[in-house]
């Protein structure tokens, strides 16, 4: 893993001022980022773009996502210190370590096992204490829930109810909707107390797709 130095964190506030300039106001998501050295979770051949607002090819074929996707979804979550986040799709583990520096209690869920090695690794490196899980993401860690959170980092053609309900009352699920082929509209569920629904749409984003039915243990 390669060292954070003086210049990293010097592209680091950088890369904060152009998240501010692009609209990211809440505090504690801008010192997370700048906190989460974003150049080990990439292949060491990116890592002078680290710090550069684009997202990038990972292993497997996944993308790490542009640091702006990462402050907006961390942003849009709208949730207190202390409260309990579940992710699906780790992918480099960037994303679980901003939402760890945020003071969040995060679980996460990957599907190749690549990825789920890879950011194991690095994660417990970083020292950050995320609960991990190999597996499908649409079936959630339901020996964990109620979440007040849950966070989907890949785009899905349909809103996962297995997911809505390992939600707490009022907690909300926070997802990039639609096909693998389009823009996907970035969309805030709310899981009222009464067990009805809000939605809430939040701008165009583009991710890879969430996949179905994977051959996972
Ligand atoms: N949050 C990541 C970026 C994720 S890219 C980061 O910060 O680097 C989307 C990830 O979702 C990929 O790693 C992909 O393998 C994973 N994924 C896709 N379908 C999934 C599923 N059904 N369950 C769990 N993970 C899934």
């Amino acid at each position: 893993m390669s060292q954070d130095t003086a210049k990293h964190q010097g592209q680091r506030n950088h890369l904060i001022d152009e998240l501010r300039s692009k609209g990211i106001t809440n505090e504690s998501v801008l010192a997370a980022m700048n906190r989460v050295p974003r150049h080990v979770f990439l292949d060491s051949s990116f890592e002078q773009y680290a710090y550069q607002d684009v997202a990038f090819p990972i292993r497997a074929d996944q993308t790490i996502s542009q640091p702006y996707t990462v402050a907006f979804q961390s942003q849009a979550l709208g949730l207190e210190r202390g409260s309990k986040v579940l992710e699906i799709g780790t992918g480099s583990g960037y994303q679980a370590a901003v939402l760890d520096e945020m003071g969040f209690k995060v679980y996460s869920i990957e599907r190749q096992k690549e990825l789920f090695d890879f950011s194991k690794n690095l994660l417990l490196n970083l020292r950050y204490k995320i609960t991990q899980k190999f597996g499908d993401g649409y079936k959630g860690m339901p020996s964990y829930a109620p979440f007040d959170g849950i966070l989907i980092t890949a785009a899905a053609p349909e809103v996962p109810m297995s997911l809505i309900h390992q939600l707490n009352p009022e907690g909300v699920l926070l997802m990039p909707l639609g096909g693998a082929d389009d823009d996907q509209i970035m969309k805030r569920i709310t899981f009222n107390k009464d067990g009805t629904l809000k939605e809430e749409s939040l701008g165009n984003f583009r991710f890879v797709p969430m996949l179905k039915n994977v051959n996972t243990k």
